[in-house]
């Protein structure tokens, strides 16, 4: 195949990167990707056999969070999932002045979200183990709120707050309680952690298109009553289609196509495995850096940070690895799929010599 261009960069390689909530896709999604590239799931009547991956697709996500009767759609990512969670919920209310609670280690999505829709956002601390703190979030709800957020595998840390006592406190408000799941929802299954719609929780967000190792861009939304949905039902004067709930109109099918591929490949099994492995690698990377005197914090999911010096980052980054720290400055490693025990030690390696340096 010729190249587009000889001048564009070579498509990416996944050989140093450790700050990336995405990863090397299956290979499975990749060949349905390709294959779906020219659908549009968008207007389901004339597009039908994507329609159907799609439904597929969405009972698959449904059976992965423990609620097989849970509908949904495949969205662009977890960014779509979370504005289209608020978008229903502020539709849900009669509120003219709704508001929606989460905890400060929410992802900047909802900052999107509550702009887009003109609706307040109250961001609430956390605790000191980086869990929503649920004093905090019972002061900060009231009649307006017609949605609180809880993280299932937050991006800063890996934490995921306590969904039950969130969604008896959404509940009690009457607001939807919906779950960030984006980023865990393809580990979390094989963990104790109780934060799907057994929870009690209403919507969830959860992206093939990170631990689920598809191709981006792949996205889940999950409900558990599909009236919720309805909410965000627009009429489609010129499709075949007579009404769309997707924030976007025409969408890739190779997204969805992707999604159903990688988890009809890897679910259960082979994300098991993957959890398996990656879990063990954020815990030997943990115990590898607290020996080496940096300060950590011990890793629930996988996914490390670390206090290193400044000018240890900025050597590391310049030696191409691809790191990032949180807001406060810590650094995080996320061992997603393509992070390998070789990888870890080539890191562990630059890091030593560049400390001595
Ligand atoms: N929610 C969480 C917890 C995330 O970690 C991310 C991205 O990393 C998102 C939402 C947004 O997902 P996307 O970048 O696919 O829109």
């Amino acid at each position: 195949m010729q190249p587009l261009c000889r001048d564009h960069p070579q498509p990416q390689s996944f050989d140093r990167v450790l700050s990336s909530m995405c990863t090397r896709p299956h290979p499975d999604a990749v060949a349905a990707a390709t294959e779906f590239l020219t659908t549009n799931p968008g207007d389901p009547m004339t597009y039908q056999s994507i329609a159907k991956i799609e439904s597929k697709a969405v009972n698959l996500l449904a059976d992965i969070v423990g609620e097989p009767t849970a509908t949904g759609y495949i969205t662009s990512g977890g960014t779509e999932s979370n504005i289209q969670a608020v978008h229903a919920a502020r539709n849900r209310s009669a509120t003219k002045t709704p508001n929606i609670v989460a905890p400060e280690s929410l992802h900047f999505s909802f900052n999107k979200a509550a702009t887009v829709l003109n609706v307040e956002l109250r961001t609430v601390p956390t605790d000191e183990d980086h869990r929503a703190d649920l004093t905090a979030v019972e002061n900060a709800v009231d009649e307006d709120t017609v949605l609180v957020v809880g993280v299932a595998g937050s991006t800063a840390y890996g934490r995921v707050d306590p969904i039950p006592e969130l969604t008896d406190i959404a509940h009690r408000v009457d607001a939807v309680m919906h779950v960030d799941a984006a980023w865990g929802g393809f580990v979390l299954p094989f963990t104790d952690h109780a934060w799907s719609f057994a929870a009690g929780i209403d919507s969830l967000t959860i992206d093939p298109h990170k631990f689920g190792q598809a191709t981006i861009p792949a996205g889940g939304l999950l409900v558990r009553d599909p009236s919720l949905l309805d909410e965000l039902a627009i009429e489609t004067p010129y499709l075949e289609s007579p009404t769309q709930a997707t924030l976007t109109g025409t969408r890739s099918g190779a997204g969805v196509a992707g999604a159903l591929a990688a988890m009809e490949a890897l679910w259960p099994h082979g994300y098991k495995e993957t959890y398996e492995r990656t879990m063990y690698l954020a815990e030997r990377l943990e115990t590898e850096l607290s020996t080496r005197g940096f300060e950590t914090v011990t890793p629930h999911l996988p996914l490390v940070a670390a206090d290193i010096p400044r000018e240890l980052f900025t050597a590391l980054r310049s030696e191409g690895w691809r790191i990032a720290t949180t807001a406060d400055g810590t650094l995080r490693i996320v061992c997603m799929p393509h992070v390998t025990q070789s990888l870890c030690e080539s890191f562990l390696s630059d890091l030593d010599r560049l400390r001595r340096a």
